[in-house]
């Protein structure tokens, strides 16, 4: 489809790169190499779960700006193992500098990931936009092998905003000739990437694989990445 849009930002975390996958299998292997079911968490499935409602509950705050980068690194493994029963502080702190060296070299991508950005490459200016910390989304974006497909990578830590603030929007977008309506923000996360292409005055792919009910305004809506061929 030809479309008027000149510019496509892209969120990475959870919209191109498929964080849960990649999370599960590196705490899988935390899992075994800190002994943790020797050490009592009888279940990976259980530990996993913590982690997944603990995790989420931190980005969310950091999002909002309620907590630093600090405190999801040096407290996060503690929350989590002292909630499945092992309170250690010095085994948090090896489990979460593994973690975020394990992590990042994850490689798998969302369902027609790198299908949708083949079919856009060349066509239009691709940008990401993230609310991740620097050094950490430089290895996701080569470890999963699609660095090649952005013009420009922007970090929340690099601008000093985080989304949704519409800084960090102006920042990527400063010195292109784009009219608003010629920029289209795709991501997975209605407070940050929908309110703050909202707060940019650009529209709007929300990514919802579940099709969770919702009360946002959003140009589009998608549930497969491949369906933004009928969008661009
Ligand atoms: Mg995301």
């Amino acid at each position: 489809m030809t479309s008027s849009y000149k510019c496509v930002i892209f969120d990475l975390d959870h919209t191109l790169w498929d964080y849960d996958t990649n999370c599960a299998e590196a705490l899988q292997e935390l899992y075994l190499k800190h002994e943790l079911k020797e050490k009592g968490v009888e279940s990976f499935q259980n530990f996993l779960e913590v982690f997944v409602d603990m995790n989420t509950q931190m980005w969310d705050q950091f999002d909002l700006g309620l907590i630093q980068r600090d405190v999801i690194r040096y407290q996060r493994f503690h929350r989590i193992l002292t909630a499945v029963g092992v309170d250690d502080y010095k085994l948090s702190l090896e489990m979460s500098s593994d973690y975020v060296r394990l992590s990042p070299t994850k490689k798998n991508l969302l369902p027609n990931a790198k299908q949708i950005l083949d079919y856009l490459k060349g066509k239009y200016q691709m940008i990401i936009i993230t609310n991740g910390f620097e050094e950490i989304q430089s290895v996701k974006l080569s470890s999963s092998g699609i660095s090649d497909y952005f013009e420009n990578v922007i970090t929340s830590e690099t601008v000093g905003h985080k989304k949704p603030a519409r800084e960090i929007f102006d920042y990527a977008l400063k010195g292109r000739a784009h009219e608003n309506h010629e920029v289209l923000m795709i991501g997975d996360n209605l407070n940050t990437d929908i309110k703050g292409a909202n707060n940019a005055g650009i529209h709007s792919a929300y990514f919802n694989p579940l099709r969770k009910p919702h009360n946002h305004t959003t140009t589009y809506e998608i549930a497969d990445l491949i369906e933004l061929k009928s969008i661009l």
